[in-house]
């Protein structure tokens, strides 16, 4: 089995295996105001079996690894490199689990080869960018979707699980294709951008008492907007492109 997977996997510069839809119209802004039309696989609706891989000091990275991008972000393989613990790996991927359960996406992990890498790759950096983490849209450069974590305080923020998953799952947000709602040319109603609503606000949600645990979960305009980009969970599309 993993070897059909590997054709999933790009090379570390990068992969034509993201589609821009540009702006969306949904017509429902829960929806367009959290997408930016960038997305894994093809067009709007279908869905995408989408690589990850764990980098480690050995990795391979694009010579443009920075292209496209603005700031001092790019630099990150490169300023203070740390792999990721098979704890954290294993906190990833319950991130993961959580947006497979909300739309038509299955990740699948690749080992990292000089010619093989994942499509999202995490890793830790001692670049600081503004950022304790952060992703980026979906796109045609090596970086494009990677997650990088800022390494002051590792432990602390590891030792938080519920608060290290909702973080890993508000980057994959963006690396699925997800925006803020106050991002991009179309935003979210002031009064609906609330973390109640949607995993990419920035603002808590009026009523604690909806996340007891925590644990920041895709939310319902979350779910709504992954399935609009990638279909239902459990879709025939994914397995039968056309
Ligand atoms: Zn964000």
């Amino acid at each position: 089995m993993e070897k059909d997977f590997q054709k999933y996997a790009v090379s570390p510069s990068g992969s034509k295996l993201y589609f821009d839809n540009g702006p969306l119209n949904s017509g429902d802004i829960r929806i367009d105001g959290i997408t930016n039309g960038a997305k894994w696989g093809g067009p709007v609706g279908t869905g995408a079996i989408i690589s990850y891989s764990f980098p480690t000091v050995k990795s391979v990275w694009a010579d443009d690894y920075a292209t496209g991008f603005v700031g001092k972000r790019g630099d990150e393989p490169n300023t203070g490199f740390s792999a990721f613990t098979e704890n954290e790996k294993s906190m990833v991927r319950d991130a993961m689990d959580m947006w497979e359960d909300a739309g038509n996406i299955i990740f699948v992990e690749v080992q990292e080869t000089p010619t093989e890498v994942g499509i999202i790759r995490f890793g830790w950096t001692a670049l600081y960018t503004g950022d304790p983490a952060y992703s980026s849209r979906p796109g045609p450069w090596g970086r494009n979707s990677d997650v990088w974590w800022h390494i002051d305080g590792r432990d602390h923020i590891t030792s938080n699980y519920a608060g290290f998953v909702g973080v890993l799952t508000h980057e994959l947000g963006h690396a699925l294709g997800l925006s803020h709602g106050v991002d991009g040319t179309t935003n979210l109603p002031k009064d609906l951008d609330h973390q109640g609503n949607t995993i990419m606000s920035y603002n808590q949600a009026p009523h604690t008492e909806i996340d007891k645990t925590g644990m920041s979960r895709p939310k319902m305009f979350d779910i709504l907007a992954i399935t609009y980009l990638y279909g239902a969970k459990n879709s025939t599309d994914l397995f039968n492109p056309s």
